[in-house]
């Protein structure tokens, strides 16, 4: 078990609320051209989790039970600064989704 990944995403805090993107075989990407449900996918040390999400795909990872990133987060497979970046980042981006309209 335990696969090995050797590429990882990298986020970089520009500013208050900016952040920048860089991710093997992307050029940096805005941070808000992401969509909100999309984020997990460039956190690559959760793809081997989300399928055991029970409402993935759409999982936030965040307020969901039975959550394949938040039972690896407490087994301790996905580390705390990791998740903790993730809910930063999405809270940031669903605030701005909310007030695109
Ligand atoms: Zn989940």
């Amino acid at each position: 078990m335990g696969k090995n990944t050797t590429t990882d995403v990298c986020l970089y805090e520009i500013g208050e609320n900016s952040f920048l993107l860089d991710t093997p075989g992307f050029q940096t990407i805005d941070i808000y051209e992401i969509e909100s449900n999309n984020l997990d996918k460039y956190f690559i040390d959760f793809r081997d989790y989300i399928n055991d999400c029970e409402f993935a795909p759409g999982c936030s990872h965040i307020k969901e039970e039975n959550c394949g990133i938040k039972e690896a987060l407490k087994s301790s497979k996905i580390r705390e600064e990791r998740y903790q970046n993730y809910i930063k980042i999405y809270d940031d981006i669903k605030d701005k989704e909310e007030h695109r309209w």
